[in-house]
């Protein structure tokens, strides 16, 4: 079965409701995009600006969020609770961004378990790894994305909503990309752990995104890889290449 092209925008803590409405009027406007049968797109707004977002995005482009809480909601002052996206049939979360890793503290263990208590409220979950700079260059790139997917493998039975996103710490915002072949041999690498780790048939079926200063410009060979299936897209989101980025999946 061939894995649907997926392309997420990350849009992180950016954007005014003006900025937002023209972001979105663009994504709407654009009529040309590959259908919801060949690539599933999924904007990441900050949570405030959720509900302003679902009530203009065009229908077939779904919302994430870009982070939530590890167990039920309650008394846990500032987060949002994987009950509250499905309470506002938000389908997605972006889970184990390396800006949260790297700034709030979180451990592959914290994600993983955010990841297991999200999928069990139904939600679909885009889960983050990569390497930084330093590990790439003392070569450990695998054996760290290896050991944050295992933290994710060791608690979750079920991959049918898994996405994983790869996103070398080094390209993210940077403008220095991942070549296509870099992208393409952690990707092939993943895959290879999660059939030896997982089964063989989650390996075959669970996306792995590339992300990571990917742009227009970029975008068609990295996407072009193999093992790459789609994108998650930080920057560039918020402008009108977005569209362009989308259509790498044709
Ligand atoms: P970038 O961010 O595209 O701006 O590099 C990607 C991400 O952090 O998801």
């Amino acid at each position: 079965m061939p894995r649907k092209f997926c392309v997420g925008g990350n849009w992180k803590c950016n954007g005014t409701v003006e900025e937002i409405k023209k972001i979105v009027n663009t994504l709407n406007a654009a009529a040309d995009v590959p259908g919801e049968d060949v690539v599933e797109v999924v904007i990441g707004p900050p949570f405030v600006y959720i509900p302003l977002v679902k009530s203009i995005l065009r229908p077939d482009f779904a919302i994430a969020g870009q982070n939530c809480w590890v167990k039920k909601g309650g008394a846990f002052t500032g987060e949002i609770s994987a009950e509250m996206f499905k309470d506002l049939a938000i389908p997605w979360v972006i889970l184990g961004h390396s800006e949260r890793r790297a700034l709030c503290g979180e451990s592959n263990e914290f994600v993983a378990d955010k990841v297991v208590y999200a999928l069990s409220q139904g939600l679909k979950v885009m889960a983050c790894v990569g390497e930084t700079l330093q590990q790439r260059e003392s070569g450990q790139t695998n054996d760290v994305v290896a050991a944050q997917t295992k933290a994710i493998a060791d608690k979750v039975k079920d991959w049918k909503n898994v996405v994983i996103a790869y996103e070398p710490v080094w390209a993210i915002g940077t403008g220095k990309v991942a070549t296509p072949a870099q992208a393409q041999e952690v990707h092939a690498a993943l895959r290879s752990w999660l059939e030896k780790n997982v089964s063989s048939d989650v390996a075959s079926k669970t996306r792995i995104l590339y992300g990571g200063s990917v742009t227009a410009a970029n975008c068609v060979e990295i996407g072009s890889q193999p093992d790459v299936d789609g994108f998650l897209v930080g920057g560039a989101a918020l402008k009108p290449e977005f569209v362009d980025i989308i259509k790498a999946a044709n």
